[in-house]
């Protein structure tokens, strides 16, 4: 919406909605006259499941965020944390076991804020959608680290939870984090990894190269904590401005190739780490929930979310445990 009106002022797009209005676009369409509509931030849909692949579901448990992350945009365009009535989004987990969905996702701008606004959590949250029957495998949307309490920890125990978790460091040097006002603290979040990390789950995050003011001191001391994180996957990205926001005003500009440069070399050490972590579990067997299959070949993801490629029959939704299998470098394979 920040970009939107300017946009729209210069006349480069006929018209900006935000999230409320997207059920109003085909009216606003139909007027045929340029629109600028931001609506009610504070809006929250009608909780809605929807399934990616057919084979796992995605509820959506809550919407907007409180931190701010001098970087973001998603503050001032998906409004505060809120969160949906837990009764609703139990029904909506039940409607799907019914529906055949054995794996559900649990997504949300900032889920681990679930329940700030409706006096729960998302631990209470979790407690009782793992006692729906029917249910196998819970997989959670990104958290921060500062979001994961005694109560999540706990809950962290049950076996029909995925064992891999995703958690937003975004980096890893402690001046930069001050600098990006993030919530989260290096020696706490790697103290937190170790904790997860030592009860078998594979551990994956956010991390931004190239953000203002990332010099080559600090992003060394961002490498030396990041190497000692037991790290098994990374969703990484280079610093793109967003306008209206801290960070947008912000000088000591890093060029886009040493954004790249860094993000690449971040990309190989998850990897490898990855690699490594796959062979430290290989006595145990996995699990993969098959979400593709054309009838000789299937694909799907195990409990450590690592794609699994089979080469066999085995049809879609269905649940394989493999005990023999071969680790290749971005995938596991096995033959039944
Ligand atoms: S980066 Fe995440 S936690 Fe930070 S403000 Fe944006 S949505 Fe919220």
């Amino acid at each position: 919406l920040s970009r939107g009106k300017t946009f729209k002022v210069e006349g480069l797009v006929f018209g900006v909605i935000g999230h409320s209005q997207k059920a109003n676009l085909g009216q606003l369409l139909a007027k045929n006259s340029p629109f600028f509509q931001k609506g009610d931030l504070l809006s929250l849909d009608e909780p809605k499941a929807y399934s990616g692949h057919k084979t796992k579901a995605f509820v959506k448990i809550q919407e907007g965020c409180d931190f701010q992350c001098s970087y973001c945009i998603i503050p001032s365009v998906r409004g505060k944390a809120r969160s949906h009535k837990e009764i609703d989004l139990l029904n909506q987990v039940r409607i799907l076991i019914d529906e055949g969905f054995s794996e559900v996702v649990l997504t949300g701008t900032n889920i681990g804020s679930y329940g700030k606004d409706t006096k729960t959590s998302l631990g209470n949250l979790l407690e009782k959608i793992g006692s729906i029957k029917g249910l196998r495998r819970v997989r959670l949307g990104s958290i921060e680290p500062v979001q994961i309490d005694e109560k999540v920890l706990e809950i962290l125990n049950e076996s029909w939870i995925e064992r891999h978790l995703h958690l937003a460091l975004q980096h890893t040097s402690p001046k930069m984090l001050r600098l990006m006002r993030r919530r989260n603290r290096v020696e706490k979040d790697l103290e937190l990894f170790e904790t997860l990390s030592s009860r078998g789950f594979a551990l994956g995050t956010d991390f931004i190269t190239g953000h203002p003011g990332e010099s080559e001191y600090i992003w060394k001391e961002a490498w030396g904590w990041i190497t000692r994180f037991p790290l098994t996957h990374l969703h990484g990205f280079t610093y793109s401005k967003r306008d209206g926001t801290p960070s947008a005003k912000m000088n000591s500009i890093v060029p886009g190739n040493i954004a790249k440069k860094r993000l690449k070399e971040l990309e190989a050490l998850v990897l490898e780490k990855n690699i490594a972590f796959r062979h430290t579990q290989k006595d145990k067997s996995l699990e993969v929930l098959i979400e593709e299959s054309d009838g000789k070949n299937a694909f799907g993801y195990d409990q450590f979310y690592n794609p699994v490629r089979i080469y066999g029959r085995i049809e879609r939704h269905s649940w394989v445990n493999l005990t023999k299998y071969a680790i290749k470098e971005k995938y596991n394979e096995a033959i039944i």
